[in-house]
């Protein structure tokens, strides 16, 4: 692979929020303190190296970014303050920009006009199908109450149009994600001409992928479990809450009410309890800016944050509503949580903050990949 330097690295890695690392005078302390740096893949101060040199080919192929969980350790090591935990951090906004063919993440990660201009695009056009597509459809809400007294709600929004829209944005956004998940796998392992990776090899060491995916067990090696906790809630719920909605909608979106141990609303419940708990200590970190791992906040964390919370906390209130028999209040907190909703799955998903579900335990699947490669075979191979 022939290396390239470039000059302008500098200026681009800027817009995704790398602070100074100029500060780095390579004492090498970050790597030593770093509980989830190992022998093939130190970080981070090798990563600073490259930025600072401007190899910007060394930097895409890259699977260590992807393997810090920010515990914040080598920041609070620096005798420099140069923050290579922030300069991890923006490296994998950097590098979902790269992965991403359609140039959006780049837009949204170095432009909140574009960003929240986007958002509220689509959360325009999502009124708009409710309150004009819906009805020049033929569709019309009741008032009218369930022999049990809760509200109709599929009469406001149909299961079978919810359910197409759920599928259409889940293929749209998961064949985003895996054409960018691909050229991830170009940059790390097939562009290198001199690794070879067997299949048996793929197959092999693809448990790895799952089981990071589920348990995040590198987020557990930093010393404060608390983070790996919270962070695990919040993934799981919003995993739980992601299948139930897109998957099983008729199961999920009922007109009856299911006694409160009913697995509709156990999932439910558990679901929304993950995601309160993980965006209570992610909020919570960031307003007090005690932890370094919070200290400093971009854009796109806080617009992560702010929707999933609204998404959440509107998801409660319709619940409430629904089974209390209040038809308008359910019917007009729907609009809401359909408006946040919609364009944080997206948005956020694809091109911005929540990539991050995927792109990890693919880097972790990917840096066993590189550990397994052998030498590929060339004419001169024989030649010492
Ligand atoms: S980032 Fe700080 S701790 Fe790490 S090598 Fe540079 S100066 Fe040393
Ligand atoms: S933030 Fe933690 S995991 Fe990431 S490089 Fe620093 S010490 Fe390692």
């Amino acid at each position: 692979m022939s290396v390239r330097v470039q000059p302008e690295l500098r200026n681009q890695l800027i817009q995704f929020g790398i602070g100074d690392w100029n500060a780095c005078y390579h004492c090498g302390t970050c790597t030593a303190m770093c509980p989830l740096s190992e022998e093939g893949f130190l970080f981070p101060r090798k990563k600073i190296r490259l930025m600072q040199m401007g190899l910007e080919s060394e930097i895409e192929s890259s699977v260590e970014p992807w393997l810090c969980y920010y515990c914040g350790d080598c920041t609070n090591s620096c005798p420099r303050d140069a923050n290579p935990g922030e300069l991890m951090m923006s490296l994998r906004r950097y590098l979902t920009s790269i992965y991403d063919w359609t140039g959006l993440s780049k837009k949204f990660y170095t432009s909140e006009l574009w960003e929240i201009g986007s958002i509220l695009l689509i959360a325009a056009l999502v009124v708009i199908a409710f309150l004009v597509g819906l009805p020049a459809m033929g569709y019309s809400f009741t008032t009218e109450l369930t022999s049990q007294g809760g509200v109709k709600i599929n009469s406001f929004a149909p299961i079978h149009i919810i359910e197409a829209f759920d599928w259409a944005m889940a293929i749209v956004v998961g064949g985003l994600l895996i054409s960018n998940i691909l050229r991830m796998y170009y940059k790390i392992i097939w562009k290198h001409g001199h690794m070879k990776v067997t299949f048996w090899v793929h197959i092999r060491e693809f448990w790895r992928l799952v089981f990071n995916f589920s348990v995040q067990p590198k987020f557990g090696k930093c010393d404060d479990k608390r983070y790996w906790f919270s962070h695990w809630l919040l993934m799981s719920g919003y995993t739980i809450m992601f299948i139930v909605v897109v998957v099983f909608l008729p199961w999920f979106q009922t007109e009856k009410i299911v006694p409160a141990w009913h697995l509709q609303r156990a999932l439910g419940y558990y679901a929304t309890f993950g995601l309160l708990f993980g965006l209570l200590v992610a909020i919570a970190g960031r307003m007090r800016r005690k932890d370094v791992k919070f200290y400093f906040s971009h854009v796109s964390d806080w617009l992560f944050l702010v929707m999933l919370t609204l998404t959440v906390i509107t998801g409660i209130l319709i619940h409430i509503f629904r089974i209390y028999g209040m038809p308008f209040a359910t019917y007009i907190f729907y609009i809401i949580h359909m408006a946040v909703l919609v364009p944080m799955i997206l948005i956020e998903v694809p091109f911005s903050k929540w990539s991050h579900l995927a792109y990890r335990p693919f880097a972790v699947y990917f840096q066993h990949l590189k550990r397994h490669s052998v030498p590929r075979k060339t004419k001169h191979s024989n030649v010492i």
